[in-house]
């Protein structure tokens, strides 16, 4: 109600007021047969006297409630207004580049910060899409960008390349949420940290490990070679001791190899420099030996490896150091997370699109807690932290980006104390 209507209200029922308490007193006067000496002139000026008072006390309250009701419009007024531009200042200059879009990923607004990043003027991007700027990799984050606003679903802390207005290329750390304007239409507030510089550190220290574990790889071939040559020339001079040390040694510098390739491997997928080279394999053939390397580890622990090989293994093309990667390193740790006794399984089916691999055993699990974790790189599940301490955490990461090059896909269900199932579907 605006103040000029509150008042014609005040005004008339004032009026009504007044009116209502004279007729009651008129009709109690001249309706109603009061006796004389109860009703004289006197007491009826007393009462008309009243009613002025009444209507007069109605009117100065009705008063004071619209002038308080006027200040408290103020107030909340003074209050969205204060908030609005409190707002649009802190939205304005964050030092976080914020932007605002329209359904369709069109820019709506941006701040200061989102220009500095774009090098471009304030609101120069108005009108674009802002989609256009995310280049895509073969995890294809960008494309699904779009697609999680579309469907109304968040997206936190992704790392996306964009490349710029001039050519120039950043790294960001995106988040987009969908949210409601005032006037009920659907909106998208992005922010883009940059990154770029954080990644431009990482990138130079996996080039180093990457440089470090190749330099690693000649002395280690040559301990290894000279190792050989101790043990064929002392093998009827020295003694059963010696020879023990010797082995010892020659298993540290195994470890250290494995090791190494390790660090070397994840290096190389990190700077996206590992290349597949394809070639036809014949699976069952290839598997087998596979399966023949890991017996004697496996026949240490009294553990049974179960072979199950579907009728259908034929030929696949593949790269066969990354297959072999991936199968070697999930068998091995399935023997080393099963304690002794137990049972690791090899079922292998193939059909005309692809191969599907499992690895199953009965040994300590996942804990459900570490499973979302269990790809990162040089992570470590509580449990095998504790009962298996020899491990760097790199394998699954190393199986994980070789399924993801050769183009296929990896999941496991496992059971703390139970055992664990690994599962590859690879493109055949
Ligand atoms: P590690 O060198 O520690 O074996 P991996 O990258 O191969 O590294 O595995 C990462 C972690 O995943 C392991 O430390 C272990 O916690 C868990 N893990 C992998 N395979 C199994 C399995 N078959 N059973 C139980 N835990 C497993």
């Amino acid at each position: 109600m605006n103040v000029r209507s509150s008042r014609t209200h005040i005004f008339l029922s004032t009026t009504g007021i007044f009116v209502l308490l004279s007729a009651i007193l008129f009709f109690v006067w001249r309706v109603v047969e009061i006796p004389k000496e109860y009703l004289d002139e006197t007491l009826l000026g007393i009462s008309f006297f009243a009613v002025a008072l009444i209507t007069v006390t109605f009117y100065q309250s009705m008063k004071i409630y619209d002038s308080a009701n006027v200040i408290a419009k103020n107030i909340t007024e003074d209050f969205l207004q204060y908030s609005h531009e409190l707002f649009t200042e802190l939205y304005r200059s964050s030092p976080v580049p914020y932007v605002v879009i329209n359904p369709v990923g069109k820019v709506v607004s941006m701040n200061t910060a989102t220009a500095r990043l774009f090098h471009t003027e304030l609101n120069a991007l108005e009108g674009i899409d802002i989609f256009s700027f995310f280049k895509n990799d073969e995890s294809h984050k960008a494309a699904l960008v779009p697609e999680y606003f579309k469907e109304g679903k968040s997206v936190s802390d992704v790392e996306l390349e964009i490349q710029l207005p001039d050519e120039t290329k950043r790294w960001v750390l995106l988040s987009l949420f969908s949210f409601k304007e005032a006037g009920g239409e659907k909106r998208g507030l992005l922010t883009l940290v940059d990154i770029t510089k954080q990644k431009m550190i990482d990138k130079a220290k996996t080039e180093f490990v990457s440089l470090a574990s190749h330099q690693l790889r000649t002395p280690i071939s040559g301990m290894k070679w000279n190792i050989e040559l101790l043990l064929t020339a002392g093998k009827d001079k020295f003694e059963d001791i010696h020879k023990a040390y010797i082995e010892k040694i020659s298993g540290g510098v195994d470890r250290m190899e494995v090791l190494i390739n390790d660090f070397l491997s994840a290096s190389k997928f990190e700077l996206g420099t590992l290349e597949p080279e394809y070639s036809d394999i014949q699976v069952f053939d290839f598997l087998l030996k596979v399966h023949d390397e890991l017996v004697g580890m496996a026949e240490e622990k009294n553990i049974r490896i179960e072979t199950d090989f579907g009728p259908n293994l034929g030929k696949i093309n593949t790269d066969p150091h990354m297959f072999r990667t991936i199968v070697s390193n999930l068998m091995s740790n399935a023997i080393k997370y099963t304690p002794a006794d137990g049972v690791v399984g090899l079922n292998v089916q193939q059909n005309t699109e692809n191969v599907t691999i499992k690895i199953s055993d009965t040994g300590i699990g996942i804990p459900q807690e570490d499973q979302e974790m269990i790809f990162s790189k040089m992570f470590r599940a509580s449990n095998a932290r504790t009962k298996v301490t020899d491990g760097t955490g790199l394998g699954l990461y190393i199986v994980k980006e070789s399924v993801a090059v050769l183009g296929g896909t990896i999941s496991f269900v496992s059971e703390q104390d139970k055992g664990t199932e690994f599962t590859v579907i690879l493109p055949a």
